[in-house]
């Protein structure tokens, strides 16, 4: 609980429709799509615009009452629970794009605006923002930007980091800076902008983004290859890019994936092979053309029992948007669904997923595996019960060998989901003790008080002294 004078306070900067303190509302900002992690807030506050954002910050760090940003609380590493009360911060608010500069080919946004939006938006003026997370028709431009989220288009044009030009931040002490901007080229000192990209709301709040655009491509096709082997659709994702084509996606899906997702979404996708492989190339007619031909070859050399061209723009979407749904298809099978993202060099992608495969089959669980093959990043997803503790443990377990296996292929623990509260555990393996105590050093700086999203990334042993005002 608030005190009622920090209440008033609050009520004073974003007005009392915008601060919401009964159980019902705390309780549905108790939680986001990761599953296992609950903890209530003692407000839940919508500011209207930066001034008030930076307010709140300033009163906020006043008191030492934490804060944890939320967009649309899709993030899949209990990043916005509350885990040390204090309040959440809504940016429902902040959801305008505020101008599309075809000159400089810019878009500058407000960061709740949902990136689906934003994609269609600039879409409308024949310009082109590639990030496209699968939740991108919930998720908002700033969840994306503090995940740094990737998307099927990953592989050719990269991840959110590569289209954020400049920034405005509400720092932890409630200073408001603005890093970069539309300038193609900056060096004026330290990249500010970078830092805050993927920084998971520990260091400060978005309210504002310039974000790169690129032209449209001229046109795309998209495919499917079938496997009766897992393996071999695992080696044809290595081998289109040993031979040096850079697919707009490419993505795999597993049986048990597949099933669900054709049991969902019926558009008549195939369910007696063992994988899929969903392939999209954008580009000029000519290249697009040269390059769909070479991988139907690499495809069928890799013993692809069928390979499908979709012959038009709406069999083509209904593919993709498939593909998209997959966590949503998985997720009616069991209560609980753990999604995982496990990430390692593209080269390794078959040993990664035969190394999947026989850790569930000796933890005796069912995981099935889809996600970014081109990428190397593979969302080995858990179907089970959160209530049966024998098979949690299990689950706990294998999840922690799916880590070392991709360390030890030289990836990571995660490629896009961040670390939240739910990789926590494991950031030691990927950056080492040395690489946590310099993070924990930036953080200290930025946010000596450590309000900003506590409980995240890493662990203070000061935390205690983040206790709610009572
Ligand atoms: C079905 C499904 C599919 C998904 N597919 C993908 C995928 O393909 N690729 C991918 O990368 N992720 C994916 N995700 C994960 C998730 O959608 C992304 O992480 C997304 O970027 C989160 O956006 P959000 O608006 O929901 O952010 P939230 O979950 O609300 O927040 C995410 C993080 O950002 C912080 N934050 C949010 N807004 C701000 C702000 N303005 N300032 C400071 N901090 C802020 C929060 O504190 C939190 O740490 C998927 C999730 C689901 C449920």
């Amino acid at each position: 609980m608030l005190t009622e004078s920090i209440q008033n306070e609050l009520i004073e900067i974003v007005g009392v429709k915008n601060i919401q303190v009964s159980n019902s509302s705390l309780l549905a900002y108790s939680y986001d799509a990761t599953p296992g992690f609950q903890s209530l807030p003692d407000a839940v506050v919508s500011p209207r615009n930066t001034e008030e954002v930076a307010r709140i910050v300033k009163l906020c760090n006043h008191h030492r009452i934490p804060i944890t940003p939320r967009g649309s609380g899709t993030n899949l590493s209990a990043g916005t629970t509350p885990l040390h009360g204090g309040i959440v911060l809504l940016m429902k608010h902040f959801n305008r794009i505020l101008e599309i500069d075809e000159e400089n080919l810019t878009v500058r946004t407000q960061p709740g605006v949902i990136t689906e939006s934003l994609i269609k938006s600039v879409e409308e003026k024949g310009l082109f923002y590639p990030p496209d997370p699968s939740s991108m028709k919930v998720s908002q431009i700033g969840g994306n930007i503090n995940e740094n989220s990737g998307g099927l288009r990953g592989l050719k044009y990269g991840v959110t980091r590569d289209y954020v030009m400049g920034l405005e931040v509400v720092l932890a002490n409630g200073e408001i800076i603005r890093t970069g901007g539309k300038l193609a080229k900056d060096v004026a000192g330290y990249d500010l902008t970078s830092l805050i990209v993927g920084s998971e709301g520990t260091l400060g709040i978005v309210t504002e983004a310039t974000l790169k655009l690129i032209p449209m491509p001229e046109t795309k096709k998209t495919m499917l290859a079938l496997y009766n082997k897992m393996e071999d659709a695992a080696h044809t994702v290595s081998s289109i890019i040993s031979n040096r084509i850079i697919p707009a996606t490419l993505e795999l899906l597993d049986q048990p994936t597949l099933k669900a997702v054709e049991d969902f979404a019926k558009i008549g996708l195939p369910t007696n092979v063992q994988a899929v492989l969903l392939i999209e190339q954008d580009g000029t007619s000519t290249n697009v053309q040269n390059d769909i031909g070479r991988i139907e070859a690499i495809c069928r050399d890799h013993h692809a029992r069928e390979v499908t061209i979709a012959q038009t723009k709406e069999e083509a979407e209904a593919l993709t948007a498939a593909r998209r749904l997959a966590l949503t298809a998985l997720a009616r099978l069991k209560p609980t669904t753990i999604l995982e993202d496990a990430t390692v060099p593209r080269s390794e992608i078959a040993n990664m997923v035969m190394a999947i495969q026989s850790i569930a089959k000796r933890n005796r669980l069912t995981i099935c595996t889809f996600g970014h093959a081109g990428d190397g990043n593979l969302h080995p997803t858990c179907l089970t019960d959160i209530r049966d503790t024998d098979e949690m443990s299990r689950v706990e377990k294998a999840f922690e060998e799916i880590f070392h296996k991709a360390i030890e292929l030289g990836g990571t623990i995660t490629g896009e989901h961040g670390v939240g509260a739910m990789k926590l555990p494991y950031l030691n393996l990927k950056v080492g003790s040395a690489g946590i105590e310099a993070m924990k050093a930036i953080k200290r700086a930025i946010d000596p008080n450590l309000i900003m999203n506590p409980g995240k990334m890493f662990v203070f042993l000061e935390r205690q002294r983040l206790v709610v005002q009572k």
